[in-house]
Parts: C-alpha cells; structure tokens; sequence
C-alpha cells in the first residue's frame, strides 16, 4: 500500500516482451520486465540468432570449397567447429549486453527472477522475494521445444534446437525429426558441414503449409546434397544403444549418433498464475483479442509464442508487443496484420513467403493464376552462383495488382 503501481509489468524478456518494454518508453509508461534468464529470450538466446551465425558459418565454407569456380584458388578448408560455436556465442552475448544497455536506457527496470501472477493486478518474483503491482500485465513467457512418446530430452542421444546450438563437435550421422523451419534449417547446415542426415516428417511435404512448389523445390536442393528425406514418415520410439540410436520409421529404420526433435514449441504458461486470472487458456496457448492482445481479464495481455492461433515468430512477436502497449497507452487497437507476415527458411537456398499460398488463397474462394520464374534466368542469381531456385507468384484473376 502506498508503493509503487507500474503502468506495465511485463513476464518475460523475448522479443514480444523487450519489444513491448522498449516500445512503453515512447509513452512514459513506468514499466518493468520481469526475466529469469538473461534478456532476449529463444530468438536471441537459443533460436533465430545462434541459429543464423552456424548458418552464416557453413555457407562461409561452401563458399570456400567452390571458390575456384569464381576464379579463387585456395586449398581444400577445413570446418574448426569451436571457433564457429565461440563466434555464435560472441555474437549472441554481444547482442544480450546491446539489448541490455537499450533496456536501462529507456528506463525499464529489468528485474531477474521468476514472475507469477497474483490475480490481475500484482506480479510476485520469485515466490515472493518482490512483488510488483501493476496497473497492466503482458504475459509473454514464450515457448519451449516439445518432443514425442519415446523421445525424452537427454541432451546427448536425443537432443532439442537448444541443444543442438551448442553441440562441441559435429554429429557425424543425425535423424532430424520434423521438417519445419527448424528440422530444415539444420539439415541445410548439418549437409553443408559433412554431416550425414536423415530427415523425417509426418505430413506428406516438407515445411507443411507452405507452399507445395517451393516446398518441393527446396526437397530437391536438400537431397542434392546428400540429405535423405521421408515424408509421410510414422515415427515409433527409438532404442538407444551405446553405439548411438535406432529411430524406427514405417517399416524402415535408421541408426545415428544422434536425433534432433524438431517437431514445434509449446507454449509456457504453466507455473505462471494464469488460474488466478480469468484469462482464457487453450490447451496451454492464451487466448487473447488479435486487435488488441488483451486477454478476456481486462488489463492482462498476451504476446508472442504462447499465443493460441498465431505464427510462432520472433516478428510477429515484435508486433504483437507494440500492438499491446499502444493499447495500453492510448486504447488504440493496433494488432498485426497477419497476412502481411512474412515466413523464411534459412535454408540454402533459402525459402520466404508472404501472403496466401495457392492452396489457401483457393481454398478461401479466390480464383486465382500463378506465375513462375526459374533463377536460372535472373543474372544476379547467375552472379553469386546461387541460380538454383524460383520465385512464383500468385495473384486473384483479373484482381488488384
Ligand atoms: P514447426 O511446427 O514449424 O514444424 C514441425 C514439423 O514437425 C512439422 O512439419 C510437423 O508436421 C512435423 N511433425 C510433427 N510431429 C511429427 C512426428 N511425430 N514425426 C515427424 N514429423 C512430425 O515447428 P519447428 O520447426 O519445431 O519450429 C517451431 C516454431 O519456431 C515454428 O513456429 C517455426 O515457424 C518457428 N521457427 C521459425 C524459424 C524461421 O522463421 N526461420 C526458424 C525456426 C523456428
């Protein structure tokens, strides 16, 4: 009583949350985030970033290997994969101190411990060693990797993207399980660095829901380098051995060194005293007005991967938590326009998208055309050596261009 109210207390430190404290600063909200970890949550610590720089490290030495085709002779490289683990953790803790410094410069506090709604209207810190009272909460806790019966975490056998970023050596033969972004990202970088990958999916494409050309298009660039991909691929529980696992598949099987479960991320909102809220929880993800991100509790909102309905990404995330403060600060609805939110496999080559694809556009009723275009015939394609690959376009018939 007489204590301090802020404007927002905020649960979590990703992108959705420092986006939002950041954005709080433009409207003099006094506001606090509440982080256990370091900030920058899974984009920052375990996922986009760490991800890109061991991508960025095995194009570095394909570029090398095929450099006399530019002209460049040098000898054959070699890949030092502790200097490329030591890089990626450079980059990340560099990031971490940047986005720390932004944090106190805009003068939000950045309180470290556990936070956990007590009703509404108060966040207490790690079981009580603070509490905040807060006009505002914006839960954004995020997510972490699921997994399959039979396929516990160890770290070693059978690993997660959290692991995976930090591996000391290279895996020499790894069953990747899923073929979304992530499960496609590492086997373009595992094939790339001379792993030798097998990649497993259930649905009856890669990077199911994107769009079927391009998804085919990018299964072709991977098996060409030697990545094996089944789709349509039943899982059952593995055996592991000394010698490394037995992932059982169909009627077939594969042994490795390793398995990296790549098959999505579930939302964290356990522990995090939402029942003593009255916001809506659907089988873990919140439900929140896509307008606003405010849940059905007034004054609480929902940002980010934990989100019920909507893409698990760092960008939208970004928007998310700005739509929530200029809500806060101004009763504006301001949510993101999903459609406009683009997707992109960092594989090589590299798969984006924006807006419907052809089966969802045909599937909402447009009538629509497609257009095609092979890189092979794009000279700056030709230039950097990447040629392989296509844009297509689909457009309503006779609509707006
Ligand atoms: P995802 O949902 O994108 O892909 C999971 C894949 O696993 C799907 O293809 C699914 O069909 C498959 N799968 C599920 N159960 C399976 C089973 N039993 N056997 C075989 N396959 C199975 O999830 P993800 O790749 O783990 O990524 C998690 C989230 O993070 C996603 O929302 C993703 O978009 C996001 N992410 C984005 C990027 C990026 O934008 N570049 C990179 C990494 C992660």
């Amino acid at each position: 009583p007489g204590g301090l109210v802020y404007d927002v207390v905020i649960i979590g430190g990703g992108p959705a949350g420092y986006a939002a404290a950041l954005y709080a600063h433009n409207y003099g909200l006094n506001t606090a985030l509440v982080e256990k970890d370091d900030v920058g949550g899974t984009c920052l610590l375990r996922g986009c970033i760490p991800a890109k720089a061991w991508l960025q490290s095995a194009e570095v030495f394909t570029t090398v290997a095929k450099a006399a085709e530019f002209g460049v002779q040098s000898s054959e490289p070699t890949f030092d994969w502790g200097t490329a683990l030591a890089r990626k953790q450079k980059i990340v803790d560099g990031l971490v101190k940047g986005l720390s410094g932004l944090l106190k410069q805009r003068k939000v506090d950045v309180i470290n411990g556990f936070g956990r709604l007590d009703g509404p209207n108060r966040v207490v810190v790690n079981d009580g060693e603070q509490v905040l009272e807060a006009n505002n909460v914006i839960v954004a806790t995020g997510s972490v990797p699921r997994t399959i019966p039979g396929y516990d975490f160890d770290g070693v056998r059978i690993v997660s993207s959290d692991h995976a970023l930090d591996w000391k050596a290279r895996p020499q033969r790894v069953a990747i399980i899923g073929a979304g972004a992530i499960g496609c990202e590492f086997a373009s970088l595992l094939a790339d660095l001379g792993s030798d990958v097998t990649l497993l999916e259930l649905m009856d494409q890669i990077v199911p829901g994107a769009d079927a050309k391009a998804a085919r298009e990018l299964q072709k660039h991977l098996k060409r380098r030697g990545v094996k991909i089944k789709t349509g691929a039943s899982v059952a529980a593995p055996t592991i051995t000394d010698a490394g696992v037995t992932v059982p598949f169909g009627d077939a099987s594969v042994e490795v060194d390793v398995v990296l479960v790549a098959v999505g991320r579930a939302p964290v909102t356990e522990g995090i005293g939402i029942e003593t809220t009255s916001v809506q929880v659907d089988r873990g993800y919140l439900g929140a007005d896509l307008t606003t991100m405010q849940t059905s509790q007034p004054g609480v909102y929902a940002v980010g991967d934990l989100l019920a309905g909507t893409p698990q990404l760092a960008h939208a995330g970004f928007a998310e938590g700005i739509a929530a403060v200029t809500h806060i600060a101004t009763g504006t609805a301001a949510g993101p326009d999903y459609r406009a939110i683009p997707l992109v496999v960092y594989t090589h080559p590299e798969m984006a998208e924006v807006g419907l694809t052809e089966a969802a556009a045909v599937d909402q009723g447009y009538e629509v055309e497609t257009h095609s275009h092979s890189f092979l015939g794009v000279g700056r394609a030709q230039i950097s050596g990447q040629n392989q690959g296509m844009v297509k376009l689909v457009v309503q018939k006779d609509g707006p261009i």
